[in-house]
């Protein structure tokens, strides 16, 4: 190991730089961060610089202390009390120089981008105070260095600084009630673990706090179950937020349903019990209402459910249902955000919902037709500055096209019908209005599918970037080619 990683205590500590344009900088926010006092000795201060002391003095704190002139040993000489100094010109042997002085004081010295003349280096810093991740190469491979603070930012909730410091105000009051570390460990774990984490990630402090002083207070073996509804997106793995993957990462139970892709459910806690709540065609397996009884017998059984919907739980799924009942039974329970059909499928085939030139608005319909075609509000539908997207519209897709041109909508109106989209089996049919329920029936596209309408539709042809089937029937044929075609 060439360096020791320490944190290091500034607080109303002396730090000196030399240099004052933009590497100086970088060097001085971060040290001031970490509230200490900065004298800086150059010719030249940067205009970014100059803002940030003159902003510090408006809010009242001490500002930096800005010495115009070239170093020379007296400034480090005469500054008391001084724990380190920072050479940031663009003067490598200045720099150098500044470092052998440092170091005759024993001062510990940082010398930018030159590692060899440091004795201490700065590391990537991911910061969610009081937790902080400090990952260096040694000079070796900042580019790589890079990379990985990038990871960690994605795997690291912005709101773990809030459970950090809950996790702090309780610290005193957790080791007085067990003497013993091994049951500290197991109640922090189960904390950090569970709903209390969760709600203190979602900026509840009241709720985490009240959760966690109970959990402390409460000498039975209670265990609060929560439930997370969650939106899995359209299909493709990578469309999932971080926050749905890290609690498909910790759920107990996982209930999920048609619309859920393999490979969505491929990344679910691997201890997990699964359980497919869905429906298929004509046939309800679980009603509704067993789906809303189950998520509340399970969290009340004191476990982590997640229910996993395709797309977004609050767009054609249901989710206000199942929510609504376990609010009706007090139970704790998050609404997770996911991808909804509509945009996963407008974008991998590079049709965009909205355009300057075509359309001012979109509009989600559902296309299952009750009671045949009279459900829908066919003449606001009908307005060709807007795009129509069609959830559940398959078997309908010959009345929806005839019942938008008996209301006015040209039927040479572009509209694409899209399977399984995002997914490896994506397909694309492009037709018009005219022509699209004799692609369906020539081609049958399998479920799900989502049908776009609407001028925006042309920009396909331009745009289309993902997969490599597009059907196009300007000639009035097919030339569908998927996957295995
Ligand atoms: N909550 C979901 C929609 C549920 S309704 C969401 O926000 O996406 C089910 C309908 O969604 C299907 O009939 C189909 O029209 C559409 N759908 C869902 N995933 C799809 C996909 N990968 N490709 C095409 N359509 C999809």
């Amino acid at each position: 190991m060439d360096y020791l990683p320490l944190f290091h205590n500034l607080k109303g500590r002396n730090i000196l730089v030399i240099g004052g344009g933009e590497i100086a900088l970088r060097k001085v926010r971060l040290v001031q961060e970490a509230s200490a006092i900065i004298t800086i000795v150059a010719k030249d201060f940067c205009p970014d610089l100059l803002e940030m002391d003159a902003r510090d003095k408006e809010h009242g704190c001490n500002g930096l202390i800005l010495i115009t002139a070239g170093y020379e040993h007296h400034h480090m000489l005469n500054l008391p009390n001084i724990v380190m100094v920072i050479a940031a010109t663009n003067d490598r042997d200045l720099n150098r120089l500044v470092s052998e002085h440092a170091q005759a004081a024993n001062i510990l010295s940082n010398v930018v981008d030159d590692p060899k003349f440091s004795t201490v280096i700065f590391p990537s810093i991911v910061d969610r105070s009081p937790i902080q991740i400090a990952i260096s190469s040694g000079g070796d491979a900042p580019v790589l260095v890079r990379l990985l603070r990038t990871r960690f930012e994605a795997l690291l909730p912005a709101g773990m600084s809030k459970l950090g410091s809950l996790a702090g105000s309780f610290r005193e009051r957790v080791k007085a009630k067990f003497s013993n570390g091994a049951d500290r460990k197991a109640f922090w774990e189960e904390v950090f673990h569970g709903p209390i984490a969760e709600q203190a990630y979602a900026n509840n402090l009241d709720e985490a706090e009240r959760m966690l002083a109970h959990k402390l207070e409460s000498t039975d073996e209670f265990k609060t179950g929560e439930v997370y509804l969650v939106g899995g997106g359209p299909g493709d793995p990578d469309l999932l937020t971080f926050k749905a993957l890290r609690l498909m990462q910790q759920a107990d139970i996982v209930l999920y349903d048609r619309l859920v892709s393999p490979e969505v459910l491929n990344l679910v806690r691997r201890d997990a019990t699964r359980i497919y709540v869905g429906k298929t065609a004509g046939d309800h397996p679980v009603t509704q209402d067993n789906i809303n009884q189950k998520l509340v017998d399970y969290a009340l059984e004191g476990n982590r459910v997640v229910r996993l919907k395709g797309g977004d739980p609050f767009i054609f799924g249901r989710g206000g249902e199942e929510i609504e009942t376990l609010a009706e039974h007090g139970i704790p329970f998050q609404v997770v955000p996911g991808i909804t059909a509509a945009s996963g499928c407008a974008a991998y085939a590079g049709i965009p919902l909205t355009h300057r030139d075509f359309a001012q608005s979109v509009r989600f319909v559902t296309g299952h037709l009750k009671d045949g075609s009279a459900n829908l509000p066919w003449a606001e539908l009908v307005s060709t500055s807007q795009t129509l997207v069609f959830y559940m519209g398959l078997s309908g897709i010959g009345t929806i096209c005839q019942k938008l041109v008996e209301h006015g909508r040209d039927p040479h109106t572009p509209i694409a019908l899209i399977q399984k989209g995002t997914t490896p089996e994506q397909r694309v049919f492009i037709g018009t209005l005219a022509t699209m329920p004799g692609i369906v029936e020539r081609e049958k596209p399998r479920a799900p599918t989502l049908t776009i309408v609407g001028e925006v539709v042309s920009l396909h042809d331009k745009l289309s970037w993902f997969g490599p089937s597009t059907s196009n029937d300007a000639h009035g044929q097919s030339t569908a080619q998927g996957p295995g075609d």
